[in-house]
């Protein structure tokens, strides 16, 4: 190679890096590669950057799959899967190689002039092989991406489904509340605010087929863990009524199946107690009935 054939390639490294150079300019151009090592060091130096400014980001390293799948692309030939894929076809197209040489191989500088061709080419595919990479890892993102979205979308349709169902049994419970306190014999208790609740209240009603409806209001939040607990308070002993957890607002609605054991009206309380209930209470009374003698 001489000065003067080196000088009038010497701008073209940059366009041939960005793969802007004409078909016979480019031809030309590979043909002095394969004699001048300076114009293959500009153009290798140059691929980087060029392949960040077609990429955006500079992969690291293609895998070795992806590497094989790039190269039958370029060359044409669809790999096998037994053998080293790369190196094969590489083999195929431009000869350069001998025996199964891997591709780690194939990307080490040959000693030879006639060999730079193949070597920039090798070093070509592997930048396009990294395109690859940055094209999967994109994909990647992108499943990921869809795949939080129908999550979401599942939850949604879960909280709906849920929505739907608590209005479904809201509605059932409101026909019960009501076919127990429009009945014709129905009995009931006025549960007063204590002094840990003072704006607290609630109304027990019943039927003669001891459905018991307690509406209550005003109740303090619960402490985490804890919830409220109503009780018939019979001479004997409290008897369990049922757990009480109010809403956000501290209204309640309960319903429940009075105990054989209890004759109503019968003195009535509302504690606070340990998740889970207990069998005998063991806090503070929040709400307290007494019937009027
Ligand atoms: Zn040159």
């Amino acid at each position: 190679m001489s000065d003067t054939q080196h000088g009038q390639f010497d701008a073209l490294a940059a366009l041939y890096a960005m793969g802007a150079l004409g078909e016979d300019e480019r031809d030309a151009f590979e043909t002095h590669l394969e004699v001048c090592v300076e114009c293959v060091n500009e153009v290798k130096s140059l691929l980087p950057v060029t392949h960040g400014l077609t990429h955006g980001a500079l992969p690291l390293e293609a895998p070795a799959a992806l590497r094989a799948r790039v190269l039958g692309e370029v060359t044409g030939v669809t790999p096998s899967p037994r053998e080293a894929p790369a190196a094969a076809l590489l083999d195929t197209r431009f000869g350069a190689l001998e025996g199964s040489e891997t591709f780690a191989h194939v990307v080490e500088p040959p000693r030879r002039g006639a060999g730079l061709l193949f070597w920039l080419t090798a070093t070509l595919l592997v930048a396009a092989a990294g395109g690859g990479g940055w094209y999967v890892s994109e994909l990647d993102r992108q499943t990921q991406g869809l795949r939080a979205n129908m999550d979401a979308a599942m939850q949604l349709a879960k909280r709906a489904e849920l929505e739907l169902e608590s209005v479904r049994s809201a509605a059932a419970e409101r026909e019960a509340v009501l076919a127990i306190v429009t009945g014709s014999d129905v009995g009931q208790l006025e549960l007063t605010g204590q002094p840990l609740a003072p704006r607290a209240s609630a109304r027990a009603l019943w039927n003669a087929a001891a459905d018991m409806v307690v509406l209550a209001t005003g109740l303090p939040p619960l402490p985490a863990g804890d919830v409220y607990q109503l009780w018939f308070v019979l001479p004997d002993a409290p008897v369990s009524a049922t757990l009480v957890k109010p809403g956000p607002r501290g209204d309640a609605t309960v319903m429940l199946k009075v105990p054989d054991a209890v004759t109503l009206p019968t003195v009535m309380a509302l504690t606070i107690e340990p998740a889970g209930g207990v069998d005998a209470p063991t806090g503070d009374v929040y709400l307290l009935g007494q019937p009027a003698e």
